[in-house]
């Protein structure tokens, strides 16, 4: 057996969860095992960890999205008993036994390489936000979209994906406007490479179809009003790549920046995201992410702290990243 965190099935929804040993012989289906040394908190393992949200699908549950590990046994092609691997989604945590844990039982197909270079700690200080954060610029390049057009607005930027959105794109060149409720985190989110602080109820309330144009691409973490009011202050054919719903899953907004100004709104999934560009988004994280401002933007927690820190990502409270410790 092995140490785990566990969510048993509760009359109406789900227990609380405990740590507690869990038999192998429960693992699920696979052709993979990881020993698992390094998870994360994201606000989804927030979600699961509470209950608020239906984010776990099977009981038990091993709660967790992602992880870092070495595989112990394989019969899928691709992997060797020692290689280095990161895994994100796949319905981890949610439909199959996830990452909080000493063990986990996944298919290959999942697996990413570790990268080059790159510490297991360090892939999940970047964890599962970071990777989003990247699949969030990789989509507004593709689009296009560059620099020298204008600013890039990020919401939520003192969470997770927040945090790592700003390193990125300040390193990529962008001028960048950081939305936060936190002002006084105005050091910490220059310190990532902000180069503006707007306070988050600049972006909240229900605003006007078209605002005025002060950025040429955003990262949203936030959705409901707040993508809403990124939306219509999106310069002419701008985009802004939706990743997140902090702030609800609604979105009050107009057609007006579509139609009269040409702008996109770019959808980010990361959980069944295709393996190459999940390989891309982490190639390019080891090469273009400094590792001091990941550094900075990290704490380090145990396997028995991951229960408090979901409450706590939920209520806001969690600056930046959070890794897991766990082998
Ligand atoms: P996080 O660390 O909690 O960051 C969310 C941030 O949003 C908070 O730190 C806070 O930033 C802001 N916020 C929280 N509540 C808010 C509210 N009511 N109104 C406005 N702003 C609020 O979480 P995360 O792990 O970075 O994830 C961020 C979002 O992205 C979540 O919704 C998550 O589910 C989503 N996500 C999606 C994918 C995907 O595949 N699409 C992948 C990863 C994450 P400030 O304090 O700076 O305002």
């Amino acid at each position: 057996s092995f140490k785990a965190v566990v969510i048993e099935k509760a009359e109406s929804g789900s227990a609380s969860p405990v740590v507690r040993d869990f038999p192998d012989s429960e693992l699920m289906e696979g052709d993979v095992t990881v020993r698992v040394s390094h998870s994360t908190v994201n606000y989804k393992d927030g979600l699961a960890l509470t209950g608020r949200a239906p984010v776990v699908r099977r009981f038990p549950m091993i709660p967790g999205i992602d992880f870092a590990g070495t595989v112990e046994t394989s019969s899928h092609p691709e992997f060797k008993p020692g290689d280095a691997v990161v895994l994100n989604g796949w319905g981890t945590g949610e439909t199959h036994l996830g990452a909080y844990a000493e063990r986990s039982r996944v298919k290959g197909d999942w697996l990413v390489r570790l990268p080059d270079g790159m510490s297991p700690a360090e892939a999940m200080a970047i964890g599962t936000a970071g990777y989003t954060a990247m699949l969030s610029l990789m989509a507004l390049e593709r689009h296009g979209l560059s620099p020298e057009r204008g600013p890039a607005v990020v919401s939520g930027a003192a969470g997770g994906v927040g945090s790592v959105a700003i390193a990125l794109l300040a390193k990529a060149g962008w001028h960048v406007v950081a939305s936060t409720g936190r002002t006084g985190e105005a050091d910490y989110l220059a310190g990532l490479g902000a180069a503006e602080i707007i306070p988050r109820d600049e972006l909240a309330g229900k605003g006007r179809p078209l605002g005025k144009e002060r950025w040429a691409a955003g990262i949203d973490t936030v959705g409901s009003t707040t993508l809403a009011n990124m939306l219509s202050m999106t310069r002419y054919a701008g985009a802004v790549a939706a990743c997140g719903l902090a702030g609800g899953m609604d979105l009050p907004a107009s057609v007006a920046p579509f139609i009269l100004r040409g702008v996109s709104l770019l959808g980010i999934d990361s959980v069944m995201a295709p393996k190459p560009l999940r390989q891309e988004a982490w190639n390019r994280l080891a090469k273009e992410l400094d590792r001091d401002k990941l550094a900075s933007m990290t704490r380090t927690i145990r396997l028995e702290d991951v229960i408090e820190a979901g409450r706590d990502i939920l209520d806001g409270k969690i600056r930046g990243r959070i890794v897991v410790e766990i082998g």
